[in-house]
């Protein structure tokens, strides 16, 4: 296995609600690497593989519950 493809194992994968989003946009805080937000302040994900301290802890500051680990 090549190093890029062992640090991915490592990552846990992050998914968004759509239809429970509300744009609260802390997960784009919690997450500056892998979310930005739309002129609307709702989440545009670069990428869904993070840290998984990092995506645990998005989840869990997420209001609306629309962020997921997948
Ligand atoms: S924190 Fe939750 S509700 Fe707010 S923008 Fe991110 S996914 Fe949507």
């Amino acid at each position: 296995m090549s190093n890029a493809r062992a640090v991915e194992s490592e990552l846990a994968r992050i998914g968004i609600d759509r239809v429970l989003c509300t744009g609260h946009g802390i997960c784009a805080r919690t997450l500056p690497e892998a979310v930005a937000l739309d002129e609307w302040g709702y989440p545009i994900l670069a990428t869904d593989a993070v840290p998984p301290a990092d995506a645990k802890l998005a989840v869990k500051l997420c209001p609306a519950r629309a962020l997921f680990l997948r």
